[in-house]
């Protein structure tokens, strides 16, 4: 090992790991104390104050703006006791994490002095200088100012010394400029499609949730050795590195305990998260070395989609503390596993029904066939768009690699529920309906109450079914988990009014409730069959098979982004009110550009890495070699020493072939660059750097990781892969 990196290796471990901040008090007694929650507002606001944002809550009914004085009020009297001095709009723009613009409490007095302000007015709307936030030209064509407005579904917290209070981001003409506001959109119109469907089965349900629980994959680094790695510094991945000889093949990290200094990592991030209402429950090692999971008990989507983006934020603050840096791409090591956020998704209703859970009477398990099918269909007719809601830059490392789900969306429903569909689609309705004493039965009912058969999961798959939800298995692990929840919402949305207004239309010709259910059913189930499928997801048969299926096959992430302005996407998404074509259209734009920019910075950090730190290397060590050739001639008659130096003669010749291949290929991908950069259209010029950038960089990676196992480990500066995922 080289000097250099000895000395940042122990440097790392120096540190000083700084005691968490909440030492011996139970979970109850600071859960959810940094969060504005019901028992604070019932604490900090007037009665009927209280009762009118519960009522704007609960039931989205507007607040005036009287009402918003007296939160802001009650708000920053918690806010100042609890230490606080500024607040920010929170709001998740379309770039990755989240954005905040911090204000200090104070106005003047008029006396020459300050007082602490923070009228309604703040809270509820502000306009951030948002110029460049990404808007795919929404803002530039239309109105040049954005602002953000309260979003009181997610309350309020505090980190530090800010009051953050969660915001949507929009454009003046109305467009939205963010992640959150279509979601609050998909939420509210999947709540009223749900609703409409339930009460076929239960006519007292008034609301139906969207429920999100997430499970977030990292890998840790230590801090020292993420330093002295440019391309996990700049890029968030590392852009070459050989496999280590050990990697996870004996899977021996899932089992294995949690390393001390990760444990300490963990237990600090756990308690930040509590203090902030974020219900985290689950930790663990993942399959890679060095890769973890955490996950909470799931919540209300938009509220767990928020915490998610805390939990992330908390999680790069928290790591440097401990000397380490966490990583949320998707594949920073090639050739173990990379890092997802399974979503795990369902429906549930106000009086406490889980809809995709089967029931105990035939009713309700009517119920449950309802949903699931209802799923599956606009899985199916979505299932290019929930692809392209998935795709990314980085994500697209992930999918199709080691134990990653394929880029194909299919659903797992496991073998219970597959003859359940099966029985449906065979039998005759009055085969599936048995007239009982009380009138109707359904011999659905005969559905378990548990289906056990899914705890034995399909790791395979991207979309499964698992007892009482299905789990999103092809998220980025550094994805705002809006993205997939949305569009799947309001897929499951728009399917869902769907099937009403046809089984409407069977009763309105005289047909009985349930037979028509079940009829529709029937329909709907065998047109969106291609959808299902249980077998191994990795497999090369899969991939010809889904092709013949007619299911979207396409790799390439410029070209699945398409799966946006489809008419089919475009409808489904003007129908449900979640997004019109022009800011789908403008969406694109931006997930165009952002895709070109991170190919473009990587290819940049690649060549610069392949220039200045693996060829010089390289070059040293071969002239250490070719040394070592001439004095063998200096020592030994001519022939021996021809034999002797042989085999460094053969590595001379390799390196220089290494060497010569890279400079070409990176002289080759500046020139490509300078081509692609001249493409005016976003979506062209991504479709460049995806199909003449990316396999130029893969080949350079390739010669650059055969060097590694070549040259001289004293030269060679960058750590590999060994330090990198073992050092913990
Ligand atoms: P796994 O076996 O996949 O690790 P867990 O039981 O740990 O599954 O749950 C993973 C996540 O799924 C957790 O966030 C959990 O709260 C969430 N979850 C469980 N039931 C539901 C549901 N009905 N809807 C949404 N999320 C759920
Ligand atoms: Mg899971």
């Amino acid at each position: 090992m080289s000097k250099l990196r000895f000395k940042v290796v122990e440097s790392a471990f120096e540190k000083k790991v700084e005691e968490t901040s909440v030492p011996d008090k139970r979970v109850s007694e600071y859960y959810g104390s940094h969060v504005f929650n019901r028992a604070k507002m019932f604490k900090y606001l007037p009665e009927k104050i209280y009762e009118k944002l519960v009522d704007c809550i609960d039931n989205n009914t507007p607040l005036d703006r009287e009402t918003a004085n007296a939160v802001a009020a009650g708000m920053k009297k918690w806010a100042l006791e609890m230490g606080v001095t500024h607040y920010t709009h929170w709001f998740h723009p379309l770039t990755e994490g989240t954005a905040e613009k911090h204000d200090a409490f104070i106005e003047h007095d008029g006396k020459g002095g300050v007082i602490e302000e923070f009228e309604g007015k703040l809270l509820i709307q502000q306009e951030p200088d948002a110029s460049s936030f990404p808007s795919g030209g929404i803002r530039n064509t239309f109105e040049a100012r954005g602002y953000s407005a309260w979003d009181p579904s997610s309350p309020a917290f505090i980190i530090g010394d800010t009051l953050c209070i969660p915001t949507i981001f929009i454009a003046y003409t109305g467009e939205s400029l963010d992640y959150k506001a279509p979601l609050l959109k998909a939420l509210e119109s999947v709540n009223k499609a749900a609703v409409d469907v339930c009460h076929y089965f239960d006519p007292s349900v008034k609301k139906v949730y969207a429920y999100l629980g997430w499970e977030q994959e990292y890998f840790l680094v230590d801090e020292g050795l993420y330093a002295a790695r440019p391309d996990l510094l700049m890029t968030g991945r590392t852009l070459m590195g050989h496999e280590s000889s050990k990697n996870q093949q004996l899977e021996d990290h899932y089992f294995g305990a949690i390393p001390p200094r990760v444990l300490e990592f963990m237990k600090e991030l756990e308690i930040e998260s509590l203090k902030l209402g974020i219900p985290v429950k689950t930790r663990h090692n993942e399959v890679a070395p060095n890769q973890f999971e955490l996950a909470p008990i799931f919540e209300e989507c938009n509220l767990a989609n928020d915490h998610n983006l805390l939990v992330m934020a908390l999680m790069r603050n928290i790591a440097r503390k401990h000397g380490f840096r966490v990583l949320l791409h998707e594949k920073p090591f090639k050739g173990v596993n990379g890092s997802g956020k399974h979503n795990n998704w369902s429906l549930g209703t106000d009086t406490g029904t889980l809809l995709m859970a089967p029931g105990k009477t035939p009713t309700e398990n009517l119920r449950f066939v309802t949903f699931i099918v209802n799923v599956l269909k606009a899985v199916h007719t979505h299932n290019a768009l929930l692809k392209a809601s998935i795709s990314s830059a980085t994500n697209a490392h992930r999918l199709g690699a080691n134990e990653a789900p394929p880029a194909i969306i299919s659903c797992f429903l496991g073998s219970q529920l597959s003859a359940v569909l099966d029985h449906l689609e065979k039998s005759e309705t009055e085969d599936f309906i048995l007239a009982g004493k009380q009138g109707l039965k359904l011999d659905i009912a005969r559905i378990p109450e548990l289906l056990i058969d899914n705890t034995d999961r399909n790791r395979t798959s991207p979309f499964a079914f698992t007892g009482n939800r299905f789990e999103f298995r092809a998220v980025g692990s550094s994805a705002n988990c809006a993205s997939a929840m949305l569009a799947l919402n309001a897929a499951v949305a728009d399917q869902l009014k769907q099937f009403k207004a046809a089984v409407d239309a069977k009763i309105a010709s005289g047909i009985d409730k349930f037979a028509a259910i079940v009829e529709e059913l029937r329909d709907v189930a065998k047109s969106c069959k291609a959808i299902h499928f249980d077998g191994n997801g990795y497999s090369e048969e899969w991939k010809e098979e889904a092709a013949r299926r007619g299911l979207d096959c396409e790799t390439s992430v410029p070209l699945i982004f398409d799966a946006y302005l489809s008419e089919s996407s475009v409808n489904m998404f003007e129908s449900t009110g979640v997004m019109t074509r022009l800011e789908l259209k403008a969406r694109n734009e931006v997930k165009w550009e952002m895709y070109t920019k991170k190919i473009q910075i990587e290819a940049r950090v690649l060549g610069d890495l392949a220039m200045n730190h693996i060829i010089p290397m390289a070059l040293k060590y071969q002239s250490s070699l070719i040394d070592n050739v001439y004095k063998m001639k200096d020592l030994f008659p001519a022939d021996k020493a021809a034999y002797l130096s042989s085999k460094n003669m053969e590595i001379i010749e390799e390196i220089a072939n290494h060497t010569i291949f890279i400079k070409e290929k990176v002289d080759e991908m500046v020139e490509k660059r300078k081509v692609a950069n001249k493409i005016l259209s976003e979506r062209e010029k991504a479709i460049a750097y995806h199909d003449s950038i990316v396999p130029l960089m893969e080949a350079i990676r390739y010669h650059i990781d055969k060097l590694e196992l070549t040259v001289d480990d004293q030269i060679w500066t960058l750590p590999k892969y060994r330090e990198l995922l073992f050092i913990r």
